[in-house]
C-alpha cells in the first residue's frame, strides 16, 4: 500500500513538472487577462495532462501574485488541495490576490458550473482572472470586470458555418 502511494506521488510529480516546465519557457510572455498565444499554449499542457497523462481527471493549477504555481488534481472543487497538501507547504506561501485560477472539465465543455460560480463570487476580490479548459475550448472570465473571453477551436465545415 505505502509503495502505491510513493509511485502515484512520482507520477504526480512528473506531469507537475511538465506543466511548470511550460510554463517558465512562456516567462514574462504569458497573460491571464486575456489569453494569447503563449497562454494557450500552456492551458494545452494542463489540458493534456488532465485528459491523457491522468485519464480524464480534474486538474487546477493556480497562479498566484508572485507567479508561483500551486498545482493539484481529482478535485471538484475549484480551490480544494485535498492530497496536494504539499503544495502548500512546500516553497513560498501563496500570495493574494491570485493572477489566475486555471481548471480543466474532463467532460469538454467549459463552463462555469455552481460550484465554480459559488467559489467565483466568493473569492472575487481575490482572483485576477478565472479559467475553464474543455475539449478545444475555454473560457476565461474577470470577475472584477465580468468580461470574459470564450475560444473555441473546430473546423469549420461549409455547411456549419459559424456553428461549431
Ligand atoms: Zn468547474
Amino acid at each position: 500500500m505505502k509503495e502505491k502511494n510513493n509511485k502515484n506521488e512520482k507520477n504526480n510529480n512528473e506531469w507537475k513538472q511538465i506543466i511548470r516546465h511550460v510554463y517558465n519557457d512562456m516567462g514574462e510572455e504569458i497573460q491571464f487577462l486575456f489569453p494569447n498565444d503563449s497562454t494557450e499554449a500552456f492551458l494545452t499542457s494542463i489540458w493534456k495532462a488532465s485528459i491523457d497523462t491522468l485519464d480524464s481527471r480534474e486538474v487546477m493549477v493556480i497562479v498566484d501574485n508572485r507567479h508561483n504555481l500551486y498545482i493539484s488534481s481529482g478535485t471538484e472543487s475549484l480551490v480544494s488541495f485535498k492530497n496536494h497538501e504539499y503544495e502548500l507547504k512546500n516553497g513560498e506561501k501563496m500570495q493574494l490576490p491570485l493572477k489566475c485560477c486555471i481548471h480543466t472539465h474532463p467532460s469538454g465543455k467549459a463552463y462555469f458550473s455552481d460550484t465554480d460560480w459559488n467559489t467565483i463570487k466568493t473569492w472575487k476580490s481575490d482572483i485576477e482572472s478565472c479559467i475553464v479548459l474543455g475539449n478545444n475550448e475555454y473560457l476565461a472570465y474577470n470577475p472584477q470586470s465580468k468580461i470574459a473571453k470564450r475560444v473555441q477551436y473546430g473546423l469549420l465545415e461549409k455547411e456549419s458555418r459559424g456553428e461549431l
